[in-house]
């Protein structure tokens, strides 16, 4: 069992580290047919332009065939385990109904036949088979083929999408295009910088070197350099750690200096590979064979050799960026791009966002959209270690990241470009219109905040609707103190005076994780998240009502807001503190001081059942749709493998937000929405067809819903919504949608 593991293991590592589609098809083939110890594996793959499934790899078929035999859909065996999208098992295959021969395959003398779809994202990519000349394959090898082909299934949708199976050998292994999430609209060109915090010597895939002596002279300075830090390193722990243990330095050092490793690294250039992928195998090779001794002292030596190989990566691939180094137009690419990562970059040259992790409803995504800055997300198959200081087109709007960018579409991109600044000219001609639908029904617009650079007043906003305090948390190296907050506070509610700066207490916790205050959960969207982060450290939590109550002496437009909502006493406890707050403030300093509304976000299912006993007791409602929307619908809104059906019009979402903002009405209380919904022209006048009249969203939406809302006949369109309420069918509701808008 255990074995079995390995060996399935061992392939997917092989096959993802494969340099081309056809280096990749070749090891699947020539590992299974070895680990099973079959007469034949072979696999073909879909062609979606004509149908056919393509033979592109086999060991045990006549070589001659790879690239000629090409079988429909509806034919064959090989077609057949497509068409029924399960496994076929059979003993004497010709004389089955769908069998098809391919003289050239010299594939009569195989009568025992076993196929297995690729299936990814319910997509059929092609079909694995095994062939044997007697006997038949067991439960145990089906069962080893279909879960190698589901796990191998990611790798070569990869290569599908690069179009690498049409034009077969030779083309890279997925690396022309991939595609993520879209998570911030635009299209931007720059050069990659790679943030590799893992900075793993098993990210490396292998690559073929392009200048053989460039590559050895690279490996070299490397060597230089780390050799250069062990001697630095050295001297400087003298007399601070047992010399025993300072001797583990003078080893590196002497095993850098010995001929055998370096020249192993040298011969695996010279024989073709990049420097990175040459390191990785001889240092692979040593801690295998470290790792097999008996002595346990000597199997501890593969870790020795696996930091000294990290070591030598870091030299060769700068893991992390360094600003003097930085390219004019930045593209950045992470494994998860953070909050603090995009506070150390020059946001001024930072063209585009590439994140590996993360989806559309990702903070990361939200902050890129506040930012303007185009980001594709969840581009999980990105073979991150091999294209720092690449150029990159990434197209926010897509989802794809060009990875080798032609003439063609960069003249596409300039079009597009174009096309951009005309819309802008056009919203630009209604800035001053005042938002009301064309029955006159007036409409607030809000932006939402949080960053730097947002301190100028937006002049399209009726004021800040949501405050996100914790990107300024998320931007440093220890929780802000009282006045470093107010300072932040105060200058945000100054730029807005007298307009209403609505303020979120911190809320972190999920995605949102602070630096030095790591979180580990197993399911952080269920966990220690906003208000119940915030209760439970009650010193954090009163430290910053302190600053906002203080920031809003004198001026009087703060508003404050309590994340993650579940349950009434919690209400009730955070009111309790900030009543503790304004006592502790008035008493310090101040004769008396404005008191603030305290509204709750709407955001847990729980919260939307209690939502009447919730805005009896608040001053004001707002909705967070993008949690709202995860939590009704079971969906992680940071999971790219889900964001299909994470989808804010389905009905019971829809119906949720009726609810919460009848209950508004009812309780006379002010009800807004600030998640990412607001923001889309669409969803916004669905928003106010369901009896929204506040919204708010980023800074770069305000004028599109705008021009959307001029248009509204809000009579007409209650009605529509109204009706739309009556849906049961997610795909009914959105295609409703789309044909009333299109
Ligand atoms: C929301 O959940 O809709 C919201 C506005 O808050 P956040 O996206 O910051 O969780
Ligand atoms: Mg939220």
């Amino acid at each position: 069992m255990n074995s079995m593991l390995n060996t399935l293991r061992r392939i997917v590592q092989e096959v993802n580290r494969a340099g081309t589609l056809h280096d990749g098809l070749e090891i699947i083939v020539s590992r299974i047919k070895s680990a099973l110890e079959v007469d034949v594996c072979s696999v073909y793959i879909h062609e979606e332009e004509s149908g056919e499934l393509v033979l592109l790899a086999t060991d045990g078929l006549l070589p001659a065939a790879v690239g000629r035999v090409r079988i429909p859909v509806t034919e064959g065996l090989v077609g057949w385990v497509a068409e029924r999208a399960e496994p076929i098992n059979i003993a004497g295959s010709s004389n089955h109904p769908r069998y098809r021969y391919f003289p050239e395959t010299g594939e009569e003398q195989y009568e025992i036949f076993l196929g297995v779809p690729i299936i990814h994202h319910r997509q059929l990519l092609g079909v694995l088979t095994l062939q044997q000349f007697e006997g038949r394959f067991s439960e145990e090898v089906e069962s080893f083929l279909i879960t190698i082909a589901s796990q191998l299934a990611g790798a070569i949708a990869h290569a599908e999408v690069s179009g690498g199976a049409r034009k077969g050998r030779g083309e890279p292994f997925g690396r022309r295009v991939v595609v993520g999430r879209a998570g911030a609209p635009g299209i931007a060109v720059g050069r990659a910088v790679v943030v590799d915090t893992e900075c793993k010597l098993s990210n490396i895939v292998d690559q073929p070197a392009e200048n053989i002596k460039k590559e050895v002279a690279l490996f070299r300075s490397a060597l230089k350099q780390v050799k250069k830090e062990l001697t630095k390193m050295s001297s400087s722990l003298e007399g601070q750690i047992p010399e025993d243990e300072r001797a583990l330095f003078d080893a590196y050092r002497m095993m850098l200096d010995g001929r055998s490793f370096n020249q192993e690294v040298i011969e695996q250039i010279k024989a073709g590979s990049w420097a990175p992928g040459a390191l990785r195998k001889v240092v692979e090779h040593h801690v295998d064979v470290f790792r097999q001794m008996e002595d346990p002292y000597l199997q501890e030596r593969a870790n020795d050799i696996l930091d000294l190989g990290r070591r030598l990566l870091k030299a060769l691939v700068p893991c992390e960026s360094d600003s003097e180094k930085l390219p004019k137009n930045i593209i950045l690419v992470a494994v998860d791009v953070s909050a603090a990562m995009l506070a150390e970059m020059p946001v001024r040259r930072l063209r585009g966002i590439v994140s590996l992790r993360g989806s559309g409803n990702s903070h990361t995504a939200i902050l890129a959209r506040a930012l303007n800055i185009p980001a594709v997300l969840g581009v999980d198959e990105l073979p991150i270690s091999m294209i720092a200081n690449r150029e990159l087109v990434v197209d926010g709007d897509s989802g794809e990241v060009h990875l080798k960018p032609s003439a063609k579409l960069k003249k596409e991109i300039r079009a597009r470009r174009q096309v951009e600044e005309e819309i802008n000219t056009e919203l630009e001609s209604i800035r001053d219109l005042p938002v009301v639908t064309l029955d006159g029904k007036k409409i607030e617009l809000f932006v939402n905040s949080g960053l730097a650079s947002d301190i100028r007043r937006n002049p399209d906003a009726a004021g800040v609707g949501l405050y996100r305090t914790e990107f300024p948390f998320m931007a440093r190296d220890r929780f802000p103190g009282e006045d470093e907050q107010y300072h932040i506070y105060r200058n945000v509610l100054q730029t807005y005076a007298p307009l209403p700066v609505t303020m979120r207490t911190l809320d972190i916790g999920g995605d949102k994780a602070l630096p030095y205050f790591p979180i580990e959960e197993d399911n952080p969207f269920l966990g220690w998240r906003g208000i119940r982060f915030t209760l439970d450290h009650p010193e954090i939590f009163l430290v910053q009502i302190r600053a906002m109550l203080r920031a809003n002496a004198g001026i009087g437009n703060l508003r404050i807001m309590l994340p993650m909502i579940s349950d009434i006493n919690e209400l009730k406890a955070a009111r309790v503190l900030i009543d503790q707050a304004y006592s502790e403030v008035v008493g310090e300093s101040y004769d008396s001081i404005e008191r603030a509304d305290i509204g709750v976000m709407i955001e847990v299912p729980s919260a939307v059942y209690q939502v009447d006993l919730i805005a009896q007791q608040c001053d004001f409602l707002s909705v967070g749709s993008n949690d709202l929307t995860q939590y009704l619908l079971a969906v992680d809104r940071n999971n790219p493998r889900v964001a299909e059906i994470y989808d804010s019009f389905h009905p019971a979402v829809l119906q949720a937000l009726k609810l919460i903002s009848l209950a508004g009405k009812k309780h006379k209380k002010p009800v807004s929405i600030c998640g990412e919904m607001a923001g889309d022209p669409i969803s916004a006048v669905i928003l106010l067809g369901l009896g929204y009249e506040q919204l708010s969203m980023n800074a770069s939406s305000l004028l599109k819903v705008k021009q959307f809302i001029l248009e509204v006949d809000s009579k007409k369109n209650k009605r529509w919504v109204n009706s739309l309420l009556d849906v049961g069918d997610p795909v009914e509701v959105y295609v409703t949608i789309q044909r009333r808008f299109s």
